[in-house]
């Protein structure tokens, strides 16, 4: 067994800087992480980070644009906390050496974004993610932070009261992938979950192949509540063949996006008579599918998005990057030809339910990053928001875990008395299923008991018979069909525009994947390496988040930001200012919904028609 005071699960952007900020504040911190930190899907991110830095730009105006693309479902005093912080966090990373791009008189240069009111968006060329990445490993180096890399994190040792409330996390268990070896890992202080986004649980996505929800699902198993999982963001330009992305900061440097008329229909339709190209990401995500929908896309697919005017050295000094994705992946030359777009998957809004300082409602459980929901987001991300969430929130959470006191948070997390209970929505299938079998197939009540004696060491004991019975068992399902399945339900049923029919249907094909993961079993009986063994334990994780994700965009019966219902095409302030939270509780999914913060320190920020 393993232990520290505080022990962080990822490694990415949101990982690193917890474990940075609990070294500073004076814990003996590590890291465990399934895949080596500079490799974590942050190092993917192209567009940069948005930051108030300039003259003429303040925070309140990033405060602003971050609510108003929320669709007024972020609250307040975390979206407040991000553009307040972002300078100064963002600087901090100038320090440690991060090579932003520059303007001619040696000023950073930033460029503008989808929804930002002043272009904030500092970048360094179209590989911001990767320097992030770099930087902040380098501090974790230097710094002596132990990091357990290719530990696939399988399970959290919490206890299990009744209340998720009076629950408390004592660490992790580990599956060494090079060896096969499951170990437990105390945290003496607490646990911070920042293993990234589930956008596996989506067939067209722009994430990588490790984005599988492993920390929203444990959480969830756990007890901590899922929010806003409904809200999933389509991002307007990936490769149609592969999801691959192609960054906002082509619109953002002057692209334009054409149907097959060869029109500039973000303006030629009217869809966003100001901002054009550059509105937020799901007005354009919606444009392109309803110009492929009435017949003016490209081969019935995809629109075009046009940098050829930029000019060479211009996209030679700030996109080459892109240009690579696009002769790579889709065999385009984008100095000379159009390249070929459509939605894909691309980010989370919700996530584990958090507080400001990263706490869950669990005593001893942080989460940090895309697997978080604080909320800054709420129905919509703008383009730029996730990396400085990442600093901020990393940070606060690596601090607090850590015995930093950062003041009592506003934002209430679990079951309170400011929730709205149960939903009286109508679910066409019993969700979930109760108890859990030696399959795993299922999430399971709460940890393993309340008795925190021994809590880890029976934890451990569980996961090791766990694997045992998938490699022992002899034949039955393969992960692999069962994730297809899942994803495809979700890419056909749970995509940019949604019906109550469609979802219903999603909703029934997850339920056979559950029935049908009963059955998985590992084909490759070796201890090492055994990456069939890692992804079938990921396919029940996406099964539980595919749930949570379906059930949100069922009972949210309204249009706010990515989430469009047919059946109901209007933002329904008057029902719907609160966040869906999705527990699991007595053997089944249980909804309840807690209201949206809009008061802010000095101001309430008052819903308006949000048009761009
Ligand atoms: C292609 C692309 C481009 C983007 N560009 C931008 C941009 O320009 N600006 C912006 O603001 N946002 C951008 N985003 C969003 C942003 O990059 C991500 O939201 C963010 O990087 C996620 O960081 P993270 O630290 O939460 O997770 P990740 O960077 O995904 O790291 C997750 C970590 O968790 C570990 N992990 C996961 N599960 C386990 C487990 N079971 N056990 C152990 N370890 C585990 C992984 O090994 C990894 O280290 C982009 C997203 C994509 C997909």
């Amino acid at each position: 067994m393993y232990e520290h005071d505080v022990i962080v699960v990822g490694a990415g952007g949101a990982g690193l800087r917890a474990a940075v900020a609990a070294d500073e504040a004076g814990a003996d911190v590590a890291l465990v992480s399934k895949l080596h930190p500079v490799r974590s899907h942050t190092g993917a991110a192209e567009g940069g980070i948005n930051a108030a830095l300039q003259e003429g730009d303040d925070w309140e105006l990033h405060a602003y644009d971050t609510m108003k693309g929320s669709d007024y479902l972020g609250d307040a005093p975390a979206v407040e906390t991000l553009a307040k912080d972002a300078p100064e966090d963002t600087i901090r990373l100038e320090h440690w050496g991060m090579p932003f791009s520059r303007e001619e008189d040696g000023r950073v240069s930033q460029r503008p974004f989808g929804g930002l009111s002043y272009p904030r968006t500092t970048y360094a060329g179209a590989e911001t993610g990767h320097h992030l990445l770099h930087v902040m490993y380098e501090q974790v180096v230097k710094r002596g932070i132990p990091v357990y890399d290719e530990w696939y994190v399988m399970d959290l040792a919490t206890t299990d009261e009744d209340d998720p409330n009076d629950r408390e996390c004592h660490g992790v268990v580990a599956y060494d992938v090079q060896s096969g070896k499951v170990e437990g890992f105390k945290a003496n202080q607490g646990v911070v979950l920042a293993t990234g986004g589930p956008g596996q649980a989506f067939d067209h996505t722009t994430n990588a192949v490790s984005c599988t929800g492993d920390g929203h699902a444990m959480a969830y198993r756990a007890g901590a509540p899922l929010e806003d999982m409904e809200f999933i963001q389509f991002h307007p330009t990936s490769l149609p063949s592969t999801g691959v992305l192609i960054s906002e900061g082509v619109r953002g440097e002057g692209g334009i996006l054409y149907n097959n008329k060869g029109e500039r229909f973000m303006f030629e339709y009217g869809y966003a008579n100001n901002d054009g190209e550059l509105a937020s990401r799901d007005v354009v995500a919606r444009a392109e599918l309803t110009e492929v929908n009435e017949g003016r896309g490209v081969n019935d697919e995809y629109v075009h998005l046009d940098m050829r005017h930029l000019g060479e050295e211009r996209i030679m000094d700030r996109l080459e990057n892109i240009l690579h994705l696009a002769e790579d992946f889709e065999g385009v030359d984008g100095l000379v030809e159009p390249m070929p777009v459509k939605p894909g998957q691309h980010y989370a809004m919700g996530g584990i339910e958090t507080d400001e300082n990263g706490q869950t409602c669990i005593d001893g459980l942080y989460a940090a990053g895309e697997c978080a929901c604080v909320s800054v987001h709420g129905g919509n991300r703008l383009g730029g928001n996730a990396l400085p969430e990442l600093i901020v929130f990393g940070k606060r959470a690596g601090y607090h875990a850590a015995g930093k006191d950062l003041g009592e948070p506003q934002i209430k997390t679990g079951y309170g008395d400011d929730i709205e209970n149960e939903t009286d929505a109508d679910l066409p299938v019993e969700p979930g299923a109760s108890g859990l079998d030696q399959s795993g197939g299922v999430a399971a009540d709460g940890g393993v008991t309340a008795d925190t004696d021994g809590l880890l060491e029976r934890t451990v004991e569980q996961t090791r018979e766990h694997i045992d019975y998938l490699i022992e068992k002899d034949d039955g399902v393969q992960h692999a069909e069962i994730r297809s399945k899942l994803q495809n339900a979700m890419t056909d049923y749970v995509n940019v525009f949604r019906t109550e029919e469609g979802i219903k249907k999603a909703l029934k094909i997850i339920r056979e994947c559950r029935e049908e993961y009963q059955d998985v079993y590992v084909d490759d009986p070796s201890r090492t390496f055994n990456t069939d063994l890692q992804q079938t334990i990921e396919t029940r994780n996406l099964i539980d988040v595919a749930e949570t994700i379906a059930l949100g965009a069922l009972v949210r019966n309204e249009f706010r930001g990515a989430h469009w219902r047919q059946e109901n095409q209007i933002r329904d302030d008057e029902n719907w200012l609160k966040h869906t939270l999705i527990s699991w509780d007595d053997g089944k999914p249980s909804i309840f919904y807690r209201p949206v913060i809009l008061e802010g320190e000095d101001k309430t920020y008052e819903p308006k028609v949000r048009s761009y």
